[in-house]
């Protein structure tokens, strides 16, 4: 079975202010630097967290909590032997839809049973 496995962890911030005191340094942190955004890299949205400023860090320096696990679809990569997509011809997997009965990755589309067909090479298992 697969498991898709929640966790988090303290992430440490630091800037730079101009202020007149540490109350107000605070205050002035707070101001110019609320939020965290996700960055875009590693394949995701998802992946990292970022900071514009040159004088802002972020940092993780601490174990993972985990939380909780869930489990994962595990017919969500499923190829069905010997049916293929009627436009790319692509072999298809079962539909994680329950309207439809099948999907196709490549046409990144969900499909009724009269958009496959039998694949005319007999049962294959999707394997290169
Ligand atoms: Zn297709």
């Amino acid at each position: 079975m697969k498991f898709k496995v929640y966790g988090r962890t303290t992430v440490n911030v630091i800037t730079e202010v101009e202020a007149d005191s540490p109350d107000d340094a605070l205050e002035v942190a707070l101001s110019e630097l609320n939020c965290l955004v996700p960055y875009v890299g590693n394949c995701g949205t998802d992946k990292l967290v970022g900071v514009d400023g040159d004088n802002d860090s972020v940092f993780a320096d601490d174990e993972i909590e985990w939380t909780s696990a869930e489990e994962m679809e595990s017919d969500e990569d499923e190829s069905v032997p010997g049916i293929v997509c009627s436009r790319c011809k692509g072999f298809v997997q079962k539909s994680v839809n329950p309207v439809y009965s099948y999907q196709c990755l490549d046409c990144d589309e969900d499909l009724y049973s009269f958009e496959v067909e039998q694949s005319e090479d007999g049962v294959h298992d999707n394997e290169p």
